[in-house]
């Protein structure tokens, strides 16, 4: 791959992916969804597209795997907050797509009247730091037990009395005698770059890419 080229990771399948592909395409970017590709290109541009898990787009982009990506602020979040990069990643802008909540949810038959309630309790979820900062935040001190998935089965095994997870419509919660009670963090996809500066063809490339992307979203709003 040229040194030229710019380089954009997203999520290869998910809930990330029809809007970034989508965005792509807004900004005169056509880009193919082959089933088992890695690599996309952009025809006529000096860009590649790199399919990936989402989960691993915000390491790939710090360490210049990648140039650019698009990413939950969830995740992107939760590893800043982990951060153990030499050359983090940094938030370019928001791109309104892929909203959703990072929400504190509690068994059905409490009476939730406030984060106190949570003290000496254990919350299970698959964001500790964005958990834990959270509960800073409030002045509570709850053990947080981190899961990978189905994190709103864990106060029916015992594994926790309260969960911490990521809510849209609220059916799985409810599906699992759980409420949402607080929300911990309002999340929407960003645009991520690596913090290193770009050769002057990447970086003229990018700024056009900006252009045209705040030029979609104007026209959305
Ligand atoms: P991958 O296989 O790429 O690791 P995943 O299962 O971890 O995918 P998805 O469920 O596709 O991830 O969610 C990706 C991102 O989409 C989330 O991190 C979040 O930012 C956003 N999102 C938007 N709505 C929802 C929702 N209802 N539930 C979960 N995530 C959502
Ligand atoms: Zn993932």
């Amino acid at each position: 791959m040229s040194e030229q080229r710019l380089r954009i990771a997203i999520q290869k399948s998910g809930r990330l992916s029809d809007g970034s592909f989508d965005l792509l395409k807004s900004c005169g970017l056509s880009v193919s969804r082959g089933r088992d590709k890695l690599y996309g290109r952009v025809q006529e541009m000096p860009i590649d597209i790199l399919l990936l898990r989402d989960d691993d787009i915000p390491e790939f982009v710090a360490d210049d795997a990648c140039d650019i990506g698009i990413i939950g602020q969830n995740v992107f979040e939760e590893e800043i907050l982990n951060e153990s990069h030499e050359a983090p990643a940094e938030e370019v802008m928001k791109l309104g797509f892929a909203h959703c909540r990072l929400m504190l949810a509690a068994p059905k038959e409490w009476c939730f009247d406030g984060s106190l309630m949570l003290e000496g309790k254990r919350i299970a979820t698959s964001y500790p730091a964005l958990t834990r900062a959270w509960l800073a935040r409030q002045g509570v001190n709850a053990k947080v037990v981190m899961m990978k998935g189905s994190v709103e089965v864990a106060p029916r095994l015992k594994i926790a009395d309260a969960v911490c997870d990521i809510v849209s419509t609220g059916a799985t919660l409810d599906a699992n005698g759980l409420k949402p009670v607080a929300t911990v963090f309002e999340s929407e996809a960003v645009l991520i770059r690596n913090r290193q500066e770009f050769s002057p063809e990447k970086q003229a490339m990018f700024e056009a890419l900006l252009k045209r992307i705040k030029g979609v979203m104007t026209s959305k709003d």
